[in-house]
């Protein structure tokens, strides 16, 4: 499969899941791969209708999804975030990266699990 179609696959699929889920239309608008200068690479998912509440209240099983999403596109899931429209608690898309050795200290430094306010993380893999 051709990695458009792939992409297609995964969208629908996810979609599906999070509505069947959480019983509200979710709309995964649109699902990009990326490639920074830096070395990061991953996907974004543009979401419409999708709440912090959702994720908090559901996060064991969106993370189960999302990351059988990501590993379905041969990314690895180690860094998987939500990032809220700032100063509301709407999700404007569902992030996983992976990261560069830069950006990887960049978000590993400080302790919180949090490090700011529109990113919601969902999973961090500590490297060795
Ligand atoms: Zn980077």
């Amino acid at each position: 499969m051709s990695m458009t179609q792939e992409l297609l696959k995964a969208r629908t699929s996810l979609e599906n899941n999070l509505r069947e889920l959480l019983g509200v239309p979710v709309f995964l608008i649109e699902m990009d791969a990326f490639a920074l200068p830096c070395g990061c690479g991953g996907v974004t998912i543009n979401t419409r209708g999708l709440q912090l509440d959702d994720l908090e209240v559901f996060e064991e099983h969106i993370l189960k999804y999302l990351t059988d999403t990501v590993t379905s596109l041969d990314i690895e899931p180690s860094f998987l975030f939500a990032r809220l429209i700032p100063g509301t608690s709407e999700i404007a898309s569902i992030n996983a990266r992976v990261l560069c050795n830069s950006c990887y200290m960049d978000f590993g430094r400080g302790s919180g699990k949090q490090p700011r306010p529109d990113i919601y993380i969902m999973r961090f893999d500590r490297r060795e």
